[in-house]
């Protein structure tokens, strides 16, 4: 069956309307791994994108024909394959810098990943700010990355960690963050999107507030990079980490963002080759500049061109087209989970495509194993939300999410599912 989705209706001149339609079957066509059944003999219904995303068949071509084709390290050769492939990595700088709206190029630091981000910016940058007595503010949501390397930066200088509250909608408020903004403040480390509520923040806002106090603000924008246009200048965020595999890229490999001012200012991220001007047997001369005086050792070559190719893949969709695509297939997911008897969707109703839920007298975990059966890939557990979860007063829950592969279909055999588990279980 072909599904053609009239994304939005536009003006245009004299009063008539126009539609972008896309063809949600054409683009999971350039999945490969949609082509094959699960082991049981199901269609895969893929559900768990907040956890990762899958590959369109133009990110896996580009891994390979770096390495079938020009491969070689980048950024020391004076031949051919050293520079094609110092090309294609800079190349996917400046792709990154131009999708997050970076000012600069050199504004994209690529590391292994978001959580490799922060560990780096806490130990190269905050560590050194930081005084005993200080604040660091997270909010309560924060996915464990954008928590524990904070936490641990706190027990090593004696800074303090506040909590800023989280509502039943997945909100914080700014007046909460004023409060706690009255202490001395020298990070506001929050996340863009909840990889559990799906909620969205207004970092705009959030940033504002945070440096009207002096303090800096880094964005956790793994679950938001892939959702909606994210914008480092309109947030004006001091920082900002996403990686690659949650945006249909390759794993391993992700992007710390900095303004320019903070990237040249800091302490490198790590020392060793590429990074230096001079070395002695005692003392070395680093560079001075982003990225590469944070970027040492060979990079993650096939990392950046992947995510190179990802980004492609997406500006060809649109990210606003996929995002008003999803939009409209979470609201139809609310909608018809909200009217399973005993199924409560933790969160409220505006929000990115992930979908947390508990079934009153099933255990998450089974639960997530009786999709399985069914060929529905979701996640249970405490999505690495524990603070979260204590909050919402639950142990762990069971989360379905979505990539730009999936249909109201997919929707409709996952409620069909579980109200087969409630039969089953209950
Ligand atoms: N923050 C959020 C909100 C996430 O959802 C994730 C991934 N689940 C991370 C950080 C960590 O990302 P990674 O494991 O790619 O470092």
């Amino acid at each position: 069956m072909v599904h053609w989705y009239v994304l939005r209706r536009f003006r245009i001149k004299f009063g008539m309307t126009a539609k972008i339609i896309m063809n949600i079957e054409s683009i999971k066509s350039q999945f490969p791994i949609f082509k094959q059944q699960t082991p049981l003999g199901k269609e895969l219904i893929f559900l768990d994108t907040a956890a990762s995303a899958q590959k369109p068949q133009t990110v896996i071509d580009a891994i390979s024909s770096f390495y079938s084709g020009y491969y070689a390290n980048t950024g020391r050769g004076s031949y051919w394959p050293a520079n094609a492939a110092t090309n294609s990595f800079e190349k996917a700088r400046e792709k990154v810098a131009q999708f997050i709206h970076a000012q600069y190029p050199e504004e994209i630091v690529f590391t292994s990943g978001t959580t490799d981000a922060i560990n780096k910016l806490a130990k190269a940058h905050f560590e050194h700010l930081l005084r005993p007595g200080d604040q660091l503010i997270v909010s309560e949501m924060e996915h464990h990355a954008n928590l524990i390397p904070w936490q641990e930066l706190a027990k090593r200088t004696g800074a303090q960690i506040k909590a800023l509250p989280v509502d039943q909608e997945g909100q914080v408020s700014l007046s909460d963050l004023s409060a706690l903004l009255a202490q001395r403040t020298v990070l506001v480390a929050i996340t863009a999107t909840s990889n559990v509520l799906g909620s969205k923040l207004d970092v705009a806002q959030i940033s504002k507030r945070a440096h009207q106090e002096g303090a800096q603000v880094f964005v956790d924008a793994a679950q938001a990079i892939a959702h909606a246009k994210t914008d480092v200048q309109h947030w004006d965020c001091d920082f900002m980490a996403f990686s690659a595999h949650k945006l249909y890229g390759p794993t391993g490999f992700g992007v710390l963002y900095g303004k320019r001012e903070w990237l040249d200012q800091m302490e490198p991220l790590s020392y060793g080759g590429g990074m230096i001007t001079r070395v002695g047997i005692t003392s070395a001369k680093y560079l001075r500049k982003s990225p590469h005086k944070h970027e040492a050792g060979t990079q993650h070559i096939a990392g950046a061109i992947g995510l190179g190719a990802a980004i492609d893949f997406v500006q060809e969709i649109g990210i606003n087209e996929i995002e008003a695509y999803l939009d409209g297939l979470t609201q139809y997911a609310l909608a018809k989970l909200k009217n399973i008897d005993l199924l409560d969707v933790k969160g409220g109703m505006e929000r990115a495509p992930v979908i947390a839920f508990t079934v009153e007298g099933i255990h998450p975990h089974d639960l997530a194993t009786f999709l399985n059966e069914k060929g529905i890939s979701v996640r249970a557990g405490h999505h690495c939300a524990q603070p979260l979860m204590t909050k919402l007063n639950v142990h762990a829950t069971t989360r379905a999410s979505f990539g730009i592969y999936n249909t109201k279909a997919d929707v409709d055999a996952l409620t069909d599912a579980i109200e087969e588990a409630k039969a089953f279980f209950l």
